[in-house]
């Protein structure tokens, strides 16, 4: 049974009275009505673990925080999407956006903090002006009490969408990753405790609410509990963002996509975005949850699952993730912004089909030295694709380094670029 996205196809499913026929903000008017350290028990017993990418168990962080002292404690919302292929917080935000506000709210109350924070991709700015209104109509409505709730709007770097940079960010300073620990949940926004949770995390807070924990944990696998958004984009027939239970194989998600476009069959495709390994055919059955995705290999991330077809160059495909990252790569720490350079330079060769000898290797280990000496994630999620797709498509790259990828894929390339 959807979950976050039972309303989406209603009338005005983004207003107030929509989400309040629906049963919203009972959720929050259960929560009320309990302690703080019940509320951290219900989110825990639900079993909802973190929708960012890292599926860190959401009650368990909240724990983290230390005894209250009676000085602030705050509440940042992570809804600055950007990882390639992922679209599923800001099409959450268009039709639903009360849920994530009821869900600030009671996880507001559950750590006690009156001023929250929910920091938007900037650019999204019908996202930001909808989570806007939200947050005024419950204001008007007297839902929220003394809880004030600051949408902030981003400015366009992929990096702070890192816990930590994101917090650099809100108050004022240039984005960059800071040295943990101390963890957020210690020593977070202006030094102060901060629980800092993904958009869609804090949306499952609302859903566990207005039901009952153990509803909530009957739905998916063992250890990956509820519905997630999975995004789906690329050569399948009806791309989209399907919501599903954990553990859903890719090849069901490819039949309600309608599968793979006439007259072609598929190639690889991202189990999670664009920071993890390249999965082909063998990978189809693996259940889409976070410990099986692991024990294959691969990280779920932000199950943002990439279709490739048989018209698609690898190496071009790699080599525009590259630009990305070496893009985005904030300049801290040396491998990742010189690796991310040198990587962009020679996946350029071998997409030109100037690769010289020796590029391929020098590529696989240039990687191999980004990955697990980086200081933050964003310099091991450039690597990681780069290095599964010479070990999956070592071919391909041999090609390169004679023959242009447009002249292999003539089609993708008028496509992709
Ligand atoms: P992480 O595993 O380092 O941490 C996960 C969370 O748990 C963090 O909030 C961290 O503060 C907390 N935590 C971990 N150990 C803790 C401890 N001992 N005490 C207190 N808190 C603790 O993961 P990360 O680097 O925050 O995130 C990486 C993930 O982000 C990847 O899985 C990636 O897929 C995902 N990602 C998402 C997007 C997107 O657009 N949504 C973009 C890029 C990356
Ligand atoms: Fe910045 Fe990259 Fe280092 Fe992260 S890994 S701190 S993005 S240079």
């Amino acid at each position: 049974m959807p979950v976050t996205s039972a309303i989406y196809a209603e009338p005005n499913s983004w207003r107030l009275s929509t989400y309040r026929a629906h049963g919203g903000y009972t959720g929050l008017e259960k929560a009320r009505s309990m302690d703080r350290a019940d509320i951290i028990e219900a989110v825990k017993a639900a079993g909802v673990r973190g929708r960012g990418g890292a599926g860190f168990p959401t009650g368990l962080k909240w724990s983290f925080l230390p005894p209250d002292d009676g000085g602030p404690r705050y509440l940042t919302v992570n809804c600055d999407e950007s990882e390639p292929g992922t679209c599923k917080d800001i099409p959450m935000v268009m039709a639903n956006p009360h849920m994530l506000i009821e869900g600030v709210a009671i996880t507001s109350l559950a750590i006690r903090c009156t001023h929250a924070f929910i920091y938007i991709r900037g650019e999204v700015v019908h996202a930001y002006n909808r989570l806007l209104s939200a947050i005024k109509e419950a204001e008007d409505a007297g839902l929220l009490g003394d809880l004030r709730i600051i949408a902030h709007a981003g400015a366009g770097a992929y990096i702070c969408g890192e816990e930590t940079a994101l917090l650099d960010s809100l108050e004022g300073l240039r984005g960059h990753p800071r040295l943990k620990p101390p963890f957020p949940a210690a020593e977070g926004l202006y030094a102060r405790p901060t629980v800092i949770n993904n958009a869609e995390t804090i949306a499952q807070v609302a859903a566990v609410f207005h039901n009952s924990p153990e509803w909530y944990a009957s739905m998916g696998t063992e250890k990956a509990k509820g519905y997630g958004l999975f995004n789906i984009s690329g050569h399948v027939r009806r791309p989209g963002q399907y919501e599903a239970p954990f553990g859903i194989t890719m090849r069901e998600l490819l039949e309600m996509s309608g599968g793979i476009r006439a007259g072609h069959k598929l190639k690889f495709w991202s189990p999670g975005g664009s920071s993890t390994g390249l999965w082909t055919e063998e990978q189809l059955d693996v259940p889409l949850a976070y410990e099986e995705v692991l024990a294959n290999g691969s990280m779920l991330g932000t199950r943002a699952l990439q279709v490739f077809d048989d018209t698609v160059s690898v190496v071009r495909v790699v080599r525009k993730w590259t630009d990305f990252y070496q893009h985005e790569s904030c300049g801290k720490c040396t491998p990742c912004r010189e690796g991310t350079f040198w990587m962009k330079q020679i996946m350029r060769r071998l997409e030109a089909g100037k690769g010289r000898e020796g590029d391929i290797d020098l590529l696989y280990d240039v990687a191999g030295n980004i990955l697990g000496r980086s200081f933050c994630a964003l310099g091991d999620a450039s690597a990681t694709p780069v290095r599964s797709a010479i070990e999956k498509f070592r071919d391909e790259f041999e090609l390169g380094m004679t023959t242009p990828a447009a002249e292999l894929f003539p089609h993708a390339a008028s496509e992709l670029t």
